[in-house]
């Protein structure tokens, strides 16, 4: 008796809660949606249709690999990041929620703005999302990895951005001299510690690119190297916007005012309410 989708998805859900997923159900009907070509919802008007061999094929091999622990945005392909849809995999981090705490900073404090570049941009997430909501802004994404690079690529031409938004390969701030001034410069460095990193959960540290995690023996290290940089592209009066660790925000913003000298900083809270985003105000 071939086993229906409804049976498939009862199994395919067991085999993940018992393999450690928080949330099996809906991890099982986005992999057999995903499988089969359809969305969601509409798994549920087939659920007496029985598959096929080709069908449990497809599925089979996202399965075993989401009880191994793969994250889903890769096994799928996709993260939804300010309500918009990304591309990811392997060579990018997963666009996280607290990040869009950074965008809606960026769009509240600079809706002026004209020029904008994302150090260390990944998927690209957080510089198409500004300019998604910004119609006039221009947008750099930097980004050291070519893999990472190729991703951001292939998600500005997702959203038809490609008249305003660049991707260069570099670092930080480097691909930038002699292109600026920019009002607005955001970046979301590896700050986790390296020790940290070592204590990641699997999910994380198993799958997603170390690079754009692992920010050295205080989690401090890729700030120390962008800061300085910023003032020979920045125009007067710029504004930065460094997400970072809620534990070590402090210290983030020591080290702006260490290295900028004389800046106006302030510390913005995420949804749960830790410390997430460091504004640095150039003069
Ligand atoms: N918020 C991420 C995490 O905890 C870290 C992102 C980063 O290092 N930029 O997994």
């Amino acid at each position: 008796m071939p086993l229906t989708l409804l049976e498939v998805l009862r199994r395919s859900t067991r085999h993940l809660a018992a393999s450690g997923s928080e949330t099996p159900r809906l991890d099982a009907e986005l992999i057999l949606a995903h499988a089969l070509g359809v969305d969601r919802i509409s798994l549920y008007v087939q659920f007496e249709r029985p598959l096929a061999e080709e069908e449990l094929a497809l599925i089979r091999p996202l399965l075993a690999a989401r009880a191994q622990g793969r994250p889903m945005a890769y096994l799928l392909g996709r993260r939804e990041f300010f309500g918009l849809d990304f591309a990811v995999d392997e060579r990018v981090l997963i666009p996280r929620p607290e990040s869009e705490l950074l965008v809606g900073l960026a769009i509240r404090l600079r809706p002026d703005a004209e020029r904008a570049a994302d150090l260390g941009c990944g998927s690209g997430c957080l510089g198409i999302a500004m300019a998604a909501s910004l119609p006039r802004l221009r947008c750099d994404l930097v980004e050291l990895d070519p893999g990472a690079a190729a991703v951001a690529s292939q998600n500005v031409a997702h959203h038809n951005l490609d008249e305003r938004v660049r991707v260069r390969e570099g670092s930080w701030a480097e691909p930038l001299e002699g292109l600026g001034p920019y009002q607005l410069l955001v970046s979301n460095p590896p700050y986790v510690t390296t020790s940290e990193w070592e204590r990641l959960d699997r999910t994380v540290r198993d799958f997603e690119p170390r690079r754009a995690l692992d920010g050295g023996e205080d989690g401090l290290g890729p700030y120390r190297e962008l800061l300085p940089q910023l003032p020979g592209v920045a125009a007067p009066g710029a504004t930065i916007l460094l997400e970072g660790d809620p534990r070590r925000l402090g210290s983030l913003e020591r080290l702006a005012q260490e290295l900028l000298g004389g800046v106006a900083t302030l510390r913005h809270l995420d949804l749960v309410g830790r410390e997430r985003v460091l504004e640095v105000r150039l003069p």
